[in-house]
């Protein structure tokens, strides 16, 4: 769908430089999604993994995040083990909901309610983000927490366009839950995509 070499905005990695490859196709379906562009991967250009790769090499990225929509409706089999062969890291943000493939070094795992994720997600999770709409989604968050491995790290991000109403709870809910961090899109705030 488009590829560009950025700063990554959220979770544990704000603020690293890192290469973003986003995926067209999404099944999931979020009525709050900013990117349902991405949801028909029919309507975007195939490109080859080679020319992908090609392009991250164009720039001393040390990272590449690969994103979607959901990018595993995809087998990342090739375009991970090629990334990892250029000492490139390889980063992945996964609703969880299609099975894992491809060599990860780092799996941020955004369950959704619209559609249940795979229970394996919860064992190989660096990194569970859970988007904030509405107060009940705290109490979800704390259901995935209790589901999740022990190193996993857990974030609380504010749904972009619900953030000012969301913010006093999930900082009143961070305050009482300490192992839970916010993370916020802060790609947004300073202008970069
Ligand atoms: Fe949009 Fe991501 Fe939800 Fe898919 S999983 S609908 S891309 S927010």
């Amino acid at each position: 769908m488009e590829d560009f070499y950025t700063i990554q905005g959220e979770g544990f990695f704000a603020g690293h430089a890192a290469y973003f490859i986003r995926l067209g196709g999404c099944d999931v379906g979020c009525t709050w999604c900013d990117v349902k562009e991405s949801w028909d991967a029919s309507i975007h250009p195939q490109v080859s993994t080679t020319d992908i790769i090609d392009k991250v090499k164009t720039t001393v990225a040390k990272i590449c995040v690969i994103t979607g929509g959901e990018p595993l409706m995809h087998d990342l089999s090739v375009i991970t083990n090629e990334l990892k062969k250029a000492n490139i890291r390889t980063h992945i943000e996964t609703s969880g909901t299609s099975p894992l493939s491809g060599d990860l070094d780092w799996i941020t795992f955004s369950p959704k309610r619209f559609k249940k994720p795979l229970d394996a997600f919860y064992h190989v999770a660096h990194e569970l983000k859970i988007i904030v709409s509405h107060a009940n989604d705290l109490r979800w968050a704390i259901e995935h927490g209790e589901k999740i491995n022990p190193s996993c790290k857990l974030y609380l991000q504010p749904e972009w366009d619900k953030q000012k109403e969301m913010l006093p709870a999930i900082i009143d809910f961070v305050k009482a839950n300490p192992e839970w961090q916010i993370s916020l899109q802060t790609h947004k705030y300073i202008g970069v995509d």
